[in-house]
């Protein structure tokens, strides 16, 4: 695992408006920066009924996600393959050999291990979309980086670029579940999955743009993955909501690789899953996950994942 960890950006420092009370929950954020969530988490991106038809369309949302370390475990205590790798694989019919959520162990400097859950970063100053010759990857108007496979020749030109190793090539044809053309494949649900194209963590714009978790989350057993709107400053891990800025600036949240002026948007709270039991001297690895036909993922007739309830273990939206 890269060395290259730096100290966290101030929340400060990240550039997004900040409308504390605009989703109705902040205010009840007290001073532990938290409160439980119930059963809807945030919003999703419709327009305010009061918009003026007029005016150029502004996003609602600018995503961004924090995973806790101190949370994450690897699922080790519960004997378990990683459960949010499970989620993403049945959500997204990931192809046999792929992770777009990747598990990594980590030797830490101060001498113990953690694991550490790699996504794409959906990097502000995304280094892939700069190289892409056809523009197939790009930013939609809420952060996530995206890939148009009608448009991907396949050159692999953005997986040279991208410094976090999280983008895959499909060598050959993957398998996709039966009923994949009804999918209606977006860039934000790359489903069917086609040969020849580079694939990778969508950051679930499919699910975000509902206000719906990343289905990563929701599968986290031990609530480790928060999605954050920077523009309401406001996060959830489907457990509790929190003050977004006060989380990562109290929590010594770091980004990786903050030296190459990437910009990520995922935050890393440091730990070793103490929070559930893991020891500093560990030596328990991760089991190995099982992929979407293992799963048993299928496509309802609406041609929308229906995730096995063995991939769904954490928050319920
Ligand atoms: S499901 Fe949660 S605890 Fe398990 S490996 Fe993933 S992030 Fe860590
Ligand atoms: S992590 Fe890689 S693929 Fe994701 S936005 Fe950054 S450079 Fe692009
Ligand atoms: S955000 Fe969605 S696409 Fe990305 S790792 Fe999580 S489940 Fe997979």
């Amino acid at each position: 695992m890269d060395s290259a960890r730096e100290k966290t950006t101030h929340p400060s420092g990240v550039s997004r408006r900040r409308v504390l009370g605009g989703l109705g929950i902040a205010a009840a954020i007290g001073a532990t920066g938290a409160v439980p969530v119930a059963a809807s988490l945030l919003p999703s991106a419709t327009k305010t009924a009061n918009a003026q038809e007029s005016e150029p369309a502004q996003p609602t949302h600018q995503w961004a996600m924090a995973i806790d370390l101190r949370k994450c475990d690897g699922c080790t205590t519960i004997d378990q393959a990683p459960k949010c790798v499970e989620g993403c694989n049945a959500e997204h019919f990931v192809p046999p050999g792929q992770e777009w959520i990747e598990i990594l162990q980590v030797d830490d400097p101060g001498g113990y291990t953690s694991f550490m859950p790699r996504i794409c970063n959906a990097c502000e100053n995304a280094p892939c979309t700069k190289v892409c010759p056809v523009g197939a990857t790009y930013h939609d108007p809420e952060g996530s980086v995206l890939i148009n496979h009608d448009k991907c020749i396949g050159c692999r030109m953005c997986m040279a670029a991208c410094p976090y190793g999280v983008r895959r090539f499909n060598w050959g044809q993957p398998p996709n579940p039966e009923g994949a053309s009804l999918a209606n494949y977006t860039p934000e649900y790359p489903v069917p999955h086609r040969k020849g194209t580079v694939e990778k963590c969508m950051t679930c714009a499919h699910r975000t743009k509902e206000g719906k978790l990343p289905a990563c989350a929701t599968a986290c057993p031990m609530f480790a993955i928060y999605l954050a709107d920077l523009n309401s400053d406001v996060g959830t891990n489907g457990k509790e909501i929190v003050k977004f800025s006060r989380f990562i600036g109290t929590n010594a949240a770091y980004r990786l690789k903050e030296e190459l002026g990437t910009r990520p948007r995922v935050w890393y709270i440091p730990g070793h899953g103490q929070d559930y039991g893991r020891t500093v001297d560990s030596t328990v690895a991760a089991k190995t996950p099982r992929n979407w036909q293992e799963l048993g993922a299928t496509l309802d007739s609406n041609g929308m994942p229906v995730r096995p309830s063995s991939s769904t273990q954490g928050a319920s939206n």
